[in-house]
């Protein structure tokens, strides 16, 4: 069949290999895609935690007795101990 003027034929409208520059942003748009989409996960984890009274790290509540979590033992601020009076 011959294609019409003006027209390319089927086989080279369809990218059959890959566009080396198109694949390389692909790949940056993707990958900061997913990187915002992760800090931004692990943002609201840590602001949930800050604003419950849990241990950032691994989310045990915060005793106001002691200086480091009891559960994975990382230290936190003062600050960060609520009193539950
Ligand atoms: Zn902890």
């Amino acid at each position: 069949m011959k294609p019409r003027p003006g027209r390319l034929p089927f086989a080279r409208r369809i990218p059959l290999m890959p566009e080396p520059v198109g694949m390389v942003l692909n790949v940056l748009v993707v990958s900061a895609a997913i990187v915002l989409v992760r800090v931004a996960w692990l943002g609201a984890v840590v602001f949930r935690r800050r604003r419950k009274g849990l241990c950032v790290k691994c989310g045990y509540p915060i005793e106001a007795s002691a200086p480091r979590c009891p559960e994975c033992g990382s230290a936190y601020p003062a600050s960060a101990v609520q009193s539950r009076a």
